[in-house]
């Protein structure tokens, strides 16, 4: 099956109205890759600006909260970033994991909420450095997506993203082989779980991805995108890996 590319940024705890200008450029290389989805995921704070400013390209959230409302200080629902201009939101993101001690039954609870509120999720992966050098990585990645996907998850809604923690914001990626390997194990277990749907899932890679390594991370069986951090903060650097896409 073809699935179409993605491409997404995640700007993490960076950006300001001011940085919004660099999705000017962003929004008008997606709009010269025509074959290629182009998402970028912003701070709360800049959902709301930044899809006024460039309605050609879907704005999303970086985390939500699995509850639609109720007395959780501090934290935005998926109904309020919706009405904020998010398209989607990234959930079970490692950073997230790892600071604020989220699960994967966390990553699914949100992909839910996310979903009911009609965005689409992007929902995260990934093994640690410690797991890949005890040959876990497989095994790890496989458990993750069991308790994180929803039953009823297909392409039109839901993504899915492998990213080794130890390769995200450090410059260092796995091995073209090493990155086709989780993309099949991953996209099996999808079959197990929500059948035929899976063909339809994208599963992009993430972590230190940039114009330069783009194209043959790209070209890899299975990877149907990118999930981009550091790359994706400035228009110099994340457009030329939507041209890769392309
Ligand atoms: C990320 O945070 O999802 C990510 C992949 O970061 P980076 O591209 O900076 O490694």
């Amino acid at each position: 099956m073809t699935r179409r590319k993605l491409v997404a940024g995640n700007w993490k705890m960076n950006g300001s109205r001011a940085t919004l200008a660099e999705l000017d450029a962003i929004a008008a290389a997606a709009a010269a890759a025509p074959g290629v989805d182009v998402a970028v995921a912003v701070p709360f704070t800049l959902i709301a600006p930044a899809a006024e400013r460039a309605p050609g390209l879907a704005i999303g959230a970086e985390d939500v909260h699995e509850a639609a409302s109720g007395a959780h200080t501090g934290c935005v629902s998926a109904a309020m970033v919706a009405e904020a201009g998010a398209r989607f939101t990234i959930v079970g993101h490692s950073e997230r994991r790892m600071d604020q001690g989220e699960t994967s039954h966390d990553a699914w609870a949100k992909a839910a909420a996310a979903h009911r509120q009609g965005l689409h999720v992007i929902s995260c992966c990934g093994e640690t450095e410690a797991e890949r050098d005890a040959d876990r990585a497989e095994r790890v990645v496989q458990a993750q997506i069991e308790k994180s996907v929803p039953d009823n998850a297909d392409g039109s809604w839901f993504t899915l993203a492998y990213e080794p923690r130890w390769a995200i914001g450090t410059g260092r990626t796995p091995t073209l082989e090493q990155i086709a390997a989780i993309h099949a194990i991953a996209r099996a277990k999808l079959r197990m779980l929500i059948g035929d749907a899976a063909d339809g899932v994208r599963i992009l890679y993430g972590g230190s991805v940039t114009g330069e390594n783009a194209a043959t991370i790209l070209a890899c069986d299975n990877v149907d995108g990118a999930l981009v951090g550091g790359a994706s903060l400035t228009a110099a650097k994340f457009v030329p890996i939507v041209e890769a896409a392309a």
